[in-house]
C-alpha cells in the first residue's frame, strides 16, 4: 500500500453507492498525511509515475497497442488544469496525448456527440488526457436541455458500450469526477479576478452557472449512478484541498499503470553481435 494511505486509493475514491450531497470536499479520504507529508510523497510519486509512463510508451513503440485514458470530469475551478500541470506534467510529454473538450463547433455540431471524442483517443502507449469529456452530453446537455430528454437519456448506456469497447481493445480509463463546495468555487473565481495573471481563466458565464449548482449536482449523481462500470469505475475527489487531489490522481495513474504489469520490451536484434559491431565501427 502507498505511503500514508490506510485504504488503497481505488477503494477510498470509489463512487460506488456514493452521494455528492454527503461529500465532504475538504475531506481527504483514504489519506492520512498531511500538507507536508503529501508534498514529499508527491514528488516520490511523481517519479514512479514517469517511470512507469516511460515504460507505457516504449512498449508502444514496439507495437504494443495498450493504453490509459484518464478522463478529468469537474465544474469549473475544481481543478482539472491543475492535474494537467502538475501531475501530467511530470511525465514525458512524448507519451502524452491531451485533448479538451470545450462547447461543440459547428463542424462537431453536425456529427454525433463521440464523434470528436472518437478522434481524440490516445494511440497505443499513449497516456492520454480529456479534460471534460463525452460526459459534457450528460451534464451541461442535460442541465441546459441543450437537447430533449429523449436524445440525452439513451446516452448513459451507450457511453457505457462505448467504454467497454475502448476497454476491449486495451485501454484503461481512469475515470475522475473532482468535487469543490460551491464556497471554495467562490474563492476561486475571485481569485481568477484579483489576479491579472488569472484573467485568462475566468469566464463571466462562470458566475451563471453557480446557480445552476443543484441541477449540476443532481447530473453528476446519475452520471456517476449509471456509467460507474465494473470495467470502468468512476473515482470521485474531493478538490478544495489541491495537494489531496494531485496525490490521489497520481496514485490512480500508478494504479492504472501497474496493472499493465510493463517490463520494458526485449531487443529485436541479438545485443552481443550488435556490440560486436559498434567496437568495429
Ligand atoms: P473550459 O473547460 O473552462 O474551457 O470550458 C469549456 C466549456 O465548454 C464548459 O462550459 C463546458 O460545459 C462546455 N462544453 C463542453 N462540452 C460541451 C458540450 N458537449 N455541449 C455544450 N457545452 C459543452
Ligand atoms: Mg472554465
Amino acid at each position: 500500500m502507498a505511503k500514508h494511505w490506510s485504504l488503497p486509493p481505488t477503494d477510498a475514491l470509489r463512487a460506488d453507492g456514493l452521494r455528492i450531497a454527503d461529500l465532504d470536499t475538504s475531506g481527504t479520504p483514504g489519506f492520512k498525511g498531511d500538507k507536508k507529508a503529501a508534498a514529499a510523497l508527491q514528488a516520490e510519486r511523481a517519479e514512479v509515475l514517469s517511470g512507469l509512463q516511460e515504460k507505457l510508451y516504449a512498449n508502444g513503440r514496439s507495437g504494443d497497442s495498450r493504453n490509459v485514458l484518464l478522463v478529468l470530469q469537474g465544474m469549473d475551478t475544481a481543478g482539472k488544469g491543475g492535474i494537467v500541470r502538475h501531475v501530467i506534467g511530470s511525465v514525458d510529454p512524448q507519451g502524452v496525448d491531451h485533448a479538451s473538450f470545450g462547447v461543440p463547433t459547428e463542424e462537431e455540431k453536425q456529427h454525433h456527440y463521440l464523434w470528436r471524442i472518437r478522434k481524440a483517443l490516445p494511440r497505443g502507449g499513449q497516456l492520454g488526457v480529456f479534460d471534460r469529456s463525452h460526459y459534457e452530453d450528460v451534464l451541461v446537455v442535460r442541465v441546459h436541455n441543450l437537447v430533449p430528454s429523449e436524445v440525452w437519456e439513451p446516452r448513459y448506456e451507450e457511453i457505457n458500450a462505448f467504454e467497454q469497447e475502448l476497454v476491449d481493445q486495451g485501454t484503461i480509463l481512469v475515470k475522475v469526477a473532482m468535487f469543490v463546495s460551491l464556497d471554495e468555487q467562490k474563492q476561486r473565481l475571485m481569485e481568477r479576478l484579483e489576479r491579472p495573471d488569472k484573467y485568462w481563466k475566468f469566464n463571466p458565464a462562470d458566475i451563471d452557472e453557480r446557480a445552476y449548482w443543484p441541477a449540476y449536482q443532481e447530473a453528476y449523481q446519475v452520471m456517476l449512478d449509471r456509467t460507474s462500470t465494473e470495467f470502468a469505475p468512476w473515482h470521485v475527489i474531493p478538490a478544495d484541498r489541491k495537494w489531496f487531489s494531485r496525490l490521489a490522481v497520481t496514485e490512480l495513474l500508478i494504479n492504472a499503470l501497474d496493472r499493465l504489469k510493463l517490463d520494458w520490451p526485449t531487443a529485436k536484434f541479438e545485443v552481443e553481435e550488435q556490440k560486436r559491431r559498434l567496437e568495429q565501427a
